[in-house]
């Protein structure tokens, strides 16, 4: 088990749950301040875990970076994408703090979960993801997670992805999942469900709570690609022009390469600029509000 850290320079909101002797688990959600679904299966799962018995210790924090969560954007009141900067700093902006917060708790964890939606600027088809890391037995661990949580599609990819939380736990050798879960804006009460389920799954498979196996799901599609730059979703499908973006195609739909994934008009409709697919697949992310910027990611295309 590692180290509880001593210094931490900024305190998170947070609660933990200690049972007898076991295993720590950190589970956190609100790294984006635009992601509501994770922020209240927290919370829920804090009134679920209290009272529980349980074996170790759960420690929940249900926003991590809280001036992009009050501003209701993905980055803080200092423009920083808060999975840009881990490991930040304790005598930085507020992400930086909050980044170094996050990344302190994450060191004393022995296995974490990372909640995140597409915020509003995205909707992703529901996944878990880990990278490949080098090490075998936390990668398996983490393959052991990403299999007892439960969502359809499983998502393992380059591992050197730097300024995340899954690259401080890399670097702590703490297995690690994230999970994705629609967004676009909206509320989705099916996501808060998936993912209080989702974490109690895992909570059980590392028997630290007795629960009853949940009912059989398919099994999920596991893809796993290690090519550099694989699960930087932002990076994908990049528009070739800012305007409109109107979807051509729904989550989880299959295309072919040179389909297009949406189109984009300008305001008065005298230009149509599709965005092909460049390659074929299972549409795992598309754009969700109506403006898109040049470059900004219209999609992302899982190669099965
Ligand atoms: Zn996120």
């Amino acid at each position: 088990m590692n180290d509880e850290r001593q210094q931490v320079g900024l305190e998170l909101a947070r609660e933990t749950i200690a049972g007898s002797d076991g295993p720590h688990v950190l589970i956190t959600a609100g790294v984006h301040g635009d992601e509501h679904e994770p922020m209240a299966a927290v919370r829920a799962l804090i009134a679920i875990l209290r009272g529980r018995n349980l074996r170790g210790r759960v420690t929940l924090v249900p926003v991590v970076n809280e001036t992009a969560y009050r501003l209701g954007q993905r980055t803080g009141d200092d423009g920083r994408d808060l999975a840009r900067t881990c490991p930040g700093r304790a005598d930085g902006t507020s992400t930086e703090r909050a980044a170094d917060a996050l990344s302190a708790l994450i060191r004393t964890a022995d296995y974490y979960i990372d909640l995140h939606t597409g915020g509003t600027r995205l909707r992703v088809f529901p996944l878990v993801g880990y990278g490949l890391v080098a090490d075998a037995a936390v990668l398996n661990q983490q393959r052991r997670m990403a299999r007892a949580f439960g969502l359809p599609v499983i998502w393992g990819t380059d591992p050197n992805l730097e300024g995340r939380s899954l690259s401080v736990a890399r670097d702590a050798r703490v297995p690690a999942i994230y999970a994705e879960y629609h967004g676009g804006g909206t509320w989705d009460s099916t996501g808060v469900e998936a993912y209080i389920h989702g974490c109690l799954n895992v909570l059980a498979d590392l028997e630290m709570l007795e629960r009853r196996r949940s009912l059989p799901i398919s099994p999920p599609l596991i893809v796993e690609d290690p090519r550099p730059g694989a699960g930087h979703m932002q990076v994908n499908h990049p528009a070739p022009v800012e305007g409109f973006f109107t979807p051509s195609v729904d989550l989880g739909s299959k295309v072919q390469a040179g389909q297009p994934l949406g189109v984009i008009s300008d305001l008065l409709g005298k230009s149509a600029q599709p965005v092909p697919a460049q390659h074929g697949g299972m549409v795992l992310v598309i754009h969700a509000r109506c403006y898109i910027a040049a470059g900004e990611c219209a999609g992302v295309v899982l190669e099965t």
